[in-house]
């Protein structure tokens, strides 16, 4: 997956993505990140690329010009019908199903927004998909960019070995994930559950799932309505409700 990112703080993005996981997955051609730089297609000698918004208003507005000119400049390396995503508080939320979709696209170019924004014009002209990280407003989309780039890249075959495996993951099923336990077996008198000691593998996936129910009953009943139970797991649930009580 190729990344082309239209931005004014480039050096964020390269330095913010070159950690860990995602740094792998880059020195070994899986992704690439380009950044394209909006400030070099700025036509002003100063290089300013914002201006005062029309009707008045508070904050500076970036200009359509060098975002459209910063985006035509990667004609040759995108495709035509390659996906623009604005990072944008206005835009739909981002969840894992949208990370799933977008990891399956051999390139995406990604607009991030600074100051109060960017011309209305150029959003209309080149973006396909407008995409918020949640209901909260940032200084600028650089920081959605890559939360962005690192939930779909982590989808991508060969980013995460076997043992980083995202198939038991948060949202799979629309569960959230059982807890995790390491060594030591006990930490300050708190033990790790027998049954993961147990070596029955067939017991162990049956507490995964109840963990996930019970975690995701109690933590996110909005997640939980749209997950489907089994008989023997309604019958689970309704039993540990009844111990609650
Ligand atoms: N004036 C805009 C509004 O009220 O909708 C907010 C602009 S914000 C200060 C500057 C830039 O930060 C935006 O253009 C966008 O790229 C980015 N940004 C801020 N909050 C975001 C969020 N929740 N999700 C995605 N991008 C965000």
């Amino acid at each position: 997956m190729d990344y082309y990112i239209l931005t004014l703080f480039p050096d964020m993005i390269y330095n913010g993505l070159n950690h860990s996981i995602i740094k792998r997955a880059i020195d070994n051609g899986i992704i690439g990140i380009n950044c394209i730089d909006i400030r070099d297609f700025s036509n002003n000698k100063h290089k300013k690329v914002d201006d005062y918004a029309y009707g008045g208003g508070a904050g500076m507005v970036i200009k359509p010009e060098p975002v459209y000119d910063a985006y035509i400049s990667l004609k040759d390396r995108i495709s035509k019908d390659t996906r623009v995503l604005y990072m944008s508080p206005q835009g739909k939320t981002f969840n894992q199903n949208m990370a799933y979709e977008l990891s399956k696209e051999k390139e995406l170019v990604i607009l991030c927004g600074h100051y109060e924004g960017i011309d209305e014009r150029v959003v209309e002209e080149i973006v396909t998909d407008e995409i918020s990280i949640g209901d909260f407003v940032l200084t600028g989309g650089e920081l959605p960019a890559m939360m962005v780039i690192d939930a779909i890249s982590r989808l991508i075959p060969n980013v995460l070995s076997k043992e980083e495996s995202f198939i038991n993951e948060s949202f799979n099923d629309n569960l959230l994930e059982y807890p995790n336990y390491t060594r030591p077996y006990n930490f300050r008198g708190r033990q790790v559950p027998d049954v993961l000691l147990s070596g029955n593998h067939k017991n162990i996936e049956i507490w995964k799932k109840q963990q996930s129910i019970i975690r995701t009953y109690n933590k996110r009943p909005d997640l939980f309505k749209k997950y489907k139970l089994t008989d023997k797991e309604e019958k689970f649930l309704n039993d540990y409700k009844n111990k609650l009580k």
